[in-house]
Order: structure tokens, then sequence, then C-alpha cells
């Protein structure tokens, strides 16, 4: 025997552990507002689509999801604007890369750019899976603090670029927050960042916008080719347990995402599910306007109550309770709901079903 251990990387060992949404305890009822999911099931037509696919499941996948990948080009050349389509044209299955939920297209975007040492900046708080994939990559992540109401700071981050950036992130609406940038200000900003710089605009709840001027994401690419939009099955399309997502933009840096890329990454199941969805597109963006209904009421009915709810252009909406995040968290799970709290900074509530937001409404009235 020897004492010896095997050494983790220090990048790592220093790794904060990923904080998944809480869950109902078995048995109980409550409400999950905690990850930002779809609160629908499955449309029938996407359940026999992933039925049907099951009886091919001895089989490896399509390895590139060529299908998948062409109808996402299709979808997306059909609903370019105006200004996307002025600069290359079409969006050709050679600019889509499709993977295994947009988290692990992010990992392969930032694994096919980024060297040991490098920098990559983004806002902070945001989405906790980007400090994680950096450090695995191998980059050093450089955290640019929030502006008020939670709306990322767009000036800061691009003074926070160097030589040593190689990718910078945006995330719009920004989680947990769920300020949106506009397209306006997404194009100074990446006026002002260096060409060499990959710009990762993750669009992962790009349905759910409503605001004035809203990011055209092709747009951008077509007049910047260091962007890259990261999209996803996960939440208007409700196929979160699946693992859909993609990354689109300029063939070169596409094809050096699908090399980074895992052989095989979306199954079989998961590619017919995906097509499925994007059949019945219209259906599903009906059901997105529904939850968009729900988020005003949510909001309304907090600020009624004299709450200080930032904009939300997701599917969640943000309190800032600082300190008191965890004691709000654990009461408001003892009357039935579940939201993601963040310690010392705030609590994120997805919206979901409309029982969902009169209980969760209830229990504010009460709080103090
Ligand atoms: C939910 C989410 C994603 C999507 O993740 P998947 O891996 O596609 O399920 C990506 N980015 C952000 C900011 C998210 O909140």
């Amino acid at each position: 025997m020897t004492s010896r251990r095997v050494p983790l990387r220090p990048a790592i060992d220093a790794l904060p552990a990923y904080v998944p949404g809480g869950r109902a305890p078995v048995g109980a009822a409550a409400f999950k507002l905690s990850s930002n999911e779809n609160p629908y099931p499955p449309l029938a037509s996407v359940q026999a689509a992933i039925i049907d696919a099951a009886s091919d499941v001895n089989r490896y996948p399509d390895m590139f999801a060529t299908e998948l990948t062409e109808a996402i080009a299709t979808e997306l050349t059909a609903t370019l604007s105006d200004a996307a389509r002025d600069g290359d044209g079409d969006i050709g299955p050679d600019q889509v890369v499709v993977g295994n939920g947009s988290v692990a297209v992010l990992g392969h975007v930032v694994e096919a750019v980024v060297d040991a040492g490098d920098e990559v900046v983004f806002p902070w708080r945001s989405f906790e899976a980007y400090p994680i994939v950096v450090s695995v990559a191998g980059g050093t992540s450089v955290q640019v603090p929030l502006a008020e109401h939670g709306r990322i700071d767009l000036d800061a981050m691009a003074a926070a670029v160097t030589e040593r950036t190689r990718v910078v992130m945006v995330c719009t609406p920004n989680n947990p927050t769920g300020a949106a940038v506009t397209h306006t200000e997404l194009m100074s900003f990446l006026a002002a960042v260096p060409g060499d710089v990959l710009v990762v605009v993750d669009e992962a709840y790009l349905e759910f916008v409503r605001c004035d001027d809203p990011v055209d994401g092709p747009a951008a690419l077509a007049a910047h080719p260091n962007v890259v939009l990261l999209r996803t099955f996960s939440k208007a399309y409700g196929l979160a347990g699946l693992r859909v997502g993609y990354a689109v933009a300029r063939p070169r840096v596409a094809a050096g995402i699908r090399a980074a890329s895992t052989p095989f990454g979306v199954s079989h199941v998961a590619q017919r599910a995906a097509l499925a969805s994007l059949r019945a597109k219209d259906e599903l963006l009906r059901r997105v306007d529904s939850i968009v209904d729900e988020r005003t009421r949510l909001v309304d009915g907090l600020r009624a109550q004299g709450w200080d709810v930032p904009d939300t252009e997701a599917n969640f909406v943000w309190l800032a309770l600082g300190d008191r995040t965890g004691r709000f968290a654990a009461e408001v799970r003892t009357a039935g709901v579940i939201v993601r709290p963040f310690a010392g900074e705030g609590v994120r509530v997805s919206v979901g079903e409309r029982e969902a937001t009169d209980l969760f409404l209830r229990f504010t009235a009460g709080w103090r």
C-alpha cells in the first residue's frame, strides 16, 4: 500500500461545485421554481418522436446531428432580419454546431480558443457554469461586476479586455438577474472589442425577450466575425432533460468548435425530439407567450406588494435579498415553493404554473 494520492489539477481542486436547483422532497407537494425549467410537459408530437427514436438506440447517433443542424440553419435563415441578411446572406449548416446542451457547447467554444493562462471576461453575478468552464479549460476568469438593477456593465466589460483576453461572454438576458442588453448596446460593445477576441452571446432565454430594441444575434454575427451565438432547446422548447444546445458562428470558428466537441455528443433521441420541436415551433412559442404573461403577473404582483423587482426579460425574476436570502429560501420552501438562493445576494424565482405564482405571491405578501 502506498499513501500516494492522484493529484487533481489545482484549477479543478479550486472549483466551486455547480449547485443544481433544489428538488422537491419525495412525496411532498412543492413547486420547483429553482432551475428555470419550462413548466409545460412535452407536446404529444414531441413525445411520439422520442418514443419512436427509442427503437434505434442500439445504434450510435448521427455523429454531427446532420439533419438537426440543417433544420436549425434553415430555420435561422428563414427568420433573418434585413440587417442580418445584409451581411453574409444565409446561415449555412457549416455555421451551426450542436452539442449536449449549450453548457457543453460553451465548454467546446472555450476549449477551442483558450490556452493556459488566457483570460475570459464575463459579468458577475451571472451563469454559474462560466467560471467552471473557464477553469476546466485552464483559463483565467475575469469577473466584471454588474451595474444597477442587475444589468450587465458593457463599458466595464470592454475596459476589462486586455492583450491576454481570448473570450468575452455576454449573457443576455442575464441569469440570474433577468436584465437584457439592447441591440444598440451590443453593437457598440462589439465595435469596442478587438476583432481577435471571441464574443459569446449566450441567448438561452432569447424567446422570452419582449423589450424594445432586442438583440438581433444573426445581425451581430453578420457584422462581426468574432461573434458566437449560443442557443438551447432547454428553456423555451422545454427539452432540458434531453440536453440539446447549439452555437452559431462563422464557418471557420464553427469548425473549431466542432473539432473540440465530444463525438456523438447529442443522442439520437435528443436529435429527434429537437427536430420535432422545431416542427412544433409555433405551438411551443405560444406557450412561451403564456409564460411571459405569467411573468408579468408575478412581477406586477410583487411590485404591488412593495418589492423591488428589476425588469426581467427571461423566465425568472430576481429578488436582491442580501443577507436575508437564506431565511427567505428556507421559509418559502416550507410554504411549498423551491427557489434558487445565491447566498448573501438574492434568490432567483423561475416563472412556473399559475398556481405556483399564486402560492408564491401569497407567501411574499406576508413575508418581512
Ligand atoms: C439554462 C442556461 C443555459 C442552457 O443550458 P443547457 O446546457 O442548454 O441546458 C445556457 N446559458 C444560460 C445562461 C442558462 O441559464
